[in-house]
């Protein structure tokens, strides 16, 4: 038997789609290792969120923590933070900094053996650190954006030009960078500013935090891997891919993973009729909101395209036109003139189920981690089109690094300023056409092929990611039992 006998690993997630995937993936990581016993704390309009994702037969518990809205003076809504508006932001994380209490009751209450929270919940360290139990932070990014995020905020090479590219100082590879790529949170570093305060506390806390779990793999980015660990000092266990993980054990327990349902099928049916490699799919990820005149574009770009594609289009339910039928969005008898060609998905989209389905050969992604590295996971080639956030260091990762990219190229394509800013459909079709239909997306899906190809191996017994987290979880079980 064990003879370190049972871990009980606490997780909380950050309430946002983009993090909370990749870490409850992580809860039934733990979960499925023998002797791990793993409780997801959140809050109660987020559990159903989190209990869709979880397979009826998964040994996790829920514990609800109450929101602090009415401490924090906002509305209930604010509970889940999937923020199209940058008020609702704001008001999201001031309710979230006021969690620390519910989260320090809980703790109390359930007694784990250690704590894997966000990096957006700073404080929940000294929480871990009361408790005497470990805190491992989870970032929701990967070794190149994490290495990159430190040497910018370090060596500030954006502070002596505000349009000049440069070459980011310390990293490996020569990266470069124009400042305008950069994260609000980096180009503007303003005393006084909450969320430059969040940043500043968030790498404070992990100097008290016992190490980082990173979805990713070492194949993947080896001299990132290496740097953050060697040069940059953090003690971190790389894990990824965690999708890939649970879908692999989820098939072999032959359960459908998340987003199987009446629509995937209809997808999916349609996916099958498609030669492989022909079609393309575009998402956003799960906030992006563009504007009627940016989807336009787009969609004059796929018709002159005239190859198939998946388009996935998310709009915030508050600034929607009221009326179904009245879509400013497309161009009048888009749908009519491309139905042969093309499927348009309003909402949510079984991202993982279309990507890796044969017939997609390209993927144009605003470059969110998770989406990337489903991209990788899958082994398709990307056009790029980072919108926000740490999403332009993924897409040097995509594009330089791993060559299994090409950008769609903002800075040359775009037509106006402002809110009136839109990529132009010239731009974007030559991308997708150089991607879908030249000798140079062929030889990135053959490089995004290879890519695949490693993280199946990471994550299968005896592969990087798959010893990573037994590693940890030893390392943690004869902690708790000293
Ligand atoms: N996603 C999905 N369907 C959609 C949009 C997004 O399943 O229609 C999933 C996607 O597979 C990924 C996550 O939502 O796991 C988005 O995370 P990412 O980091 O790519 O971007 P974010 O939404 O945080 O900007």
């Amino acid at each position: 038997d064990d003879p370190t006998g049972n871990l009980h690993v606490a997780i909380l997630p950050f309430m946002a789609h983009g993090h909370m995937i990749p870490i409850i993936d992580i809860a039934k990581l733990f979960a499925s290792r023998r002797g791990v016993k793993t409780t997801i704390i959140t809050t109660r309009l987020n559990a159903p969120l989190v209990s869709k994702q979880i397979p009826t037969t998964a040994e996790i518990h829920i514990e609800l923590i109450r929101f602090p809205a009415a401490e924090a003076g906002v509305p209930e809504e604010s509970e889940t933070a999937d923020f199209f508006s940058s008020t609702a932001q704001k008001m999201f994380f001031h309710a979230a900094a006021l969690l620390r209490r519910p989260l320090d009751a809980a703790l109390a209450k359930i007694r784990p053996d250690c704590l894997v929270s966000d990096a957006f919940f700073p404080w929940s360290a000294e929480s871990a650190g009361k408790l005497g139990i470990p805190r491992l932070v989870f970032h929701g990014t990967g070794y190149f954006a994490l290495c990159t995020a430190v040497c910018i905020r370090v060596h500030k090479p954006h502070k002596n030009s505000d349009s000049e590219s440069f070459v980011v100082p310390c990293l490996p590879g020569k990266i470069e960078l124009t400042p305008s790529q950069l994260p609000e949170s980096a180009r503007k570093e303003e005393e006084g500013n909450p969320f430059t305060e969040l940043v500043r506390e968030m790498a404070e806390s992990e100097g008290k935090s016992y190490g980082v779990i990173v979805n990713s793999f070492r194949e993947l980015e080896p001299n990132y891997a290496d740097f953050y660990r060697d040069e940059l000092g953090r003690r971190n266990w790389a894990i990824g891919p965690v999708s890939l993980s649970n879908r692999r054990s989820e098939e072999k327990a032959g359960r459908g993973g998340r987003g199987t349902g009446e629509s995937s099928s209809d997808c999916l049916k349609w996916l099958e009729s498609k030669e492989p490699d022909s079609v393309i799919y575009i998402c956003f990820g799960s906030l992006a909101d563009f504007a009627d005149s940016q989807l336009k574009e787009i969609a004059a770009a796929l018709e002159s395209w005239g190859g198939s594609f998946i388009w996935v289009v998310r709009k915030d339910p508050r600034t929607e036109s009221e009326s179904e039928s009245e879509e400013e969005w497309l161009p009048v008898g888009f749908e009519d003139r491309t139905a042969e060609k093309g499927l348009i998905i309003r909402g949510w989209a079984p991202q993982i189920l279309i990507l890796e389905h044969e017939a997609v050969g390209g993927f144009v992604t605003h470059c969110g981690w998770n989406s990337t590295l489903e991209g990788i996971t899958v082994g398709k080639a990307m056009v790029t089109w980072p919108v926000a956030a740490e999403q332009f260091y993924n897409e040097k990762l995509v594009t330089a690094v791993l060559g299994i990219g090409l950008p769609v190229e903002a800075e040359k394509w775009v037509r106006g300023t402002g809110d009136d800013e839109v990529i132009m459909a010239e731009g974007i079709e030559i991308a997708v056409r150089r991607l879908m239909d030249g000798d140079e997306g062929k030889e990135m899906r053959r490089k995004a092929k290879e890519l695949r190809e490693m993280a199946r191996m990471a994550i299968e017994e005896g592969g990087s990611s798959h010893s990573s987290l037994s590693d940890l979880i030893d390392e943690l079980k004869q902690r708790s039992h000293v």
